[in-house]
C-alpha cells in the first residue's frame, strides 16, 4: 500500500435511508487495491448496508460507487467483480465441497478440465486438500467458512466481501483463522473489504479501519493509530477500554481542559515513573486472567481508571490481595490523547 497504490473501490456521498433510518449517511471511502480494509462499528452503524451496496444487493439513494475506475452504482450484482463471503456460509447442502467451489465456474462456463483444476486449487489455498468429496453437513464451522471462501476466492474476484465470516465460530477457531484469513489475503492479493463489530479482529486484521456510528465513518486509519490516537470519544470507547480524564479531573490532574485519554497498559500502579503525572486512589476491583491483571482505581479526584499490569512475577494470590488499598498511579504525559476539545 502507499500512494503508489490504485484505488480499486471508491465512494462517495454514499447514503441510503431504511424508511426513516439513515442507515448510511454520506460515506466518503477509498479503498486500494491488494487492501484489507475492514470496516468496524457497533449493531446498527450501516456497515452491512455498506457492503451490500458495494456487492449489490443495496441501491444507495444517492452518491457513487466505482470498482476500477467504473462507476457501479446501479449495475446488477451478478454484473459485478465483486464476490460476498456470509457469516452462514451459504453451501450448497446436496453438494459436495469440490462441487460447490466449482460452482460459480460451471455457471460461467469454463470447461470441466479446467475448472476441477482451479477448484482444487483454491481448496489448497484454503488448506482442505483430502475434503473435497465431503458434503457440508460433514464439515465443522471452519471447515465449512473455508469451503465458502474458497468458492468465493475461485472466481477470481478484484475484490472480496466479507460480512462478518467469523462471528459463528468459537473463540479459538475465529483467533486462528483471522490468522489463516489475513495469510490468505496477502497470499492472493484480492482486495478485502471485511465487516466485523469485534474491535480486537479489526485491529489484528487489516491494514486500514474505518470505524462507523450512526452511518458516517468516524474515523479511517491505520489500526496502531485507530487505537493509540482515537479522533474522538466515540472511537476511543468502541475501540479498546477507554479512560477518559475530563472535566474538573482533567483541570486538576492535567492542568488542561478537555477530555483525555489514556490506555490501561500505560498506566502503572504504585511506581512512580519520573516526569509523569500522578494521583492517589483505591484499587476498587482486580481482576486476574493469567497473562495481566487489570485493577479499577477510584481516583481521589472523583474519576475511576482502569490499569493493566502484565504478570511478569505476580501470582492470582497476591494481586488479590491488593483490593480496597491506596495507591498512586502514573503514567508519562506522551500516553494523554486529546478526543475532545
Ligand atoms: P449489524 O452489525 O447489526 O449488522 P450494521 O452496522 O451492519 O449492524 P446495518 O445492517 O447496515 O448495520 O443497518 C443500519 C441500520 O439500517 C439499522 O438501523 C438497521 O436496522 C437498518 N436496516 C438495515 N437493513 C434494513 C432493511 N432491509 N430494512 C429496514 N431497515 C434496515
Amino acid at each position: 500500500m502507499g500512494s503508489e497504490s490504485s484505488v480499486i473501490v471508491s465512494l462517495r456521498g454514499l447514503a441510503k435511508n431504511f424508511g426513516t433510518v439513515r442507515a448510511v449517511d454520506g460515506v466518503d471511502l477509498d479503498i486500494y487495491q491488494g487492501e484489507f480494509l475492514t470496516l468496524l462499528g457497533p449493531s446498527g452503524s450501516g456497515k452491512t448496508t455498506v457492503l451490500r451496496m458495494i456487492a449489490g444487493f443495496e441501491i444507495p439513494d444517492a452518491g457513487r460507487i466505482e470498482l476500477n475506475g467504473k462507476e457501479i452504482t446501479h449495475l446488477p450484482a451478478y454484473e459485478r467483480d465483486v464476490n460476498t463471503v456470509f457469516q452462514d456460509y451459504a453451501l450448497f447442502p446436496h453438494m459436495d465441497v469440490i462441487s460447490n467451489i466449482e460452482y460459480g465456474l460451471r455457471v460461467k462456463g469454463i470447461g470441466k478440465v479446467e475448472r476441477r483444476a482451479q477448484a482444487m486449487l483454491a481448496l489448497q489455498q484454503v488448506r482442505l486438500d483430502g475434503y473435497e468429496n465431503r458434503k457440508p453437513n460433514q464439515l465443522s464451522g471452519g471447515q465449512r467458512q473455508r469451503v465458502a471462501l474458497a468458492r468465493a476466492l475461485v472466481n477470481r474476484p478484484a475484490v472480496l466481501l466479507l460480512d462478518e465470516p467469523l462471528g459463528a465460530l468459537d473463540l479459538k477457531l475465529r483467533e486462528q483463522m483471522q490468522i489463516e484469513l489475513k495469510e490468505l489475503q496477502r497470499e492472493v492479493g484480492i482486495t478485502f473489504i471485511f465487516v466485523t463489530h469485534d474491535q480486537e479482529e479489526a485491529l489484528t486484521m487489516s491494514d486500514r479501519v474505518a470505524v462507523f456510528d450512526r452511518g458516517k465513518i468516524q474515523q479511517l486509519d491505520k489500526p496502531a493509530t485507530i487505537y493509540e490516537n482515537p479522533a474522538n470519544s466515540f472511537v476511543a470507547g468502541f475501540v479498546g477500554i477507554s479512560n477518559l480524564i475530563t472535566g474538573a479531573a482533567s483541570v486538576s490532574l492535567l492542568g488542561k481542559s478537555g477530555t483525555w485519554l489514556v490506555r490501561p497498559e500505560k498506566i502503572e500502579v504504585d511506581s512512580a515513573q519520573s516526569g509523569g503525572r500522578r494521583a492517589t486512589g483505591k484499587i476498587r476491583e482486580v481482576e486476574y486472567f493469567g497473562p495481566a491483571t487489570r485493577f479499577l482505581v477510584d481516583l481521589d479526584v472523583g474519576i475511576s481508571l482502569m490499569a493493566l499490569r502484565q504478570n511478569t512475577s505476580e501470582s492470582a494470590t497476591s494481586v488479590a490481595t491488593m483490593r480496597n488499598s491506596k495507591v498512586t498511579v502514573s503514567w508519562d504525559i506522551e500516553s494523554e490523547y486529546n478526543v475532545e476539545k
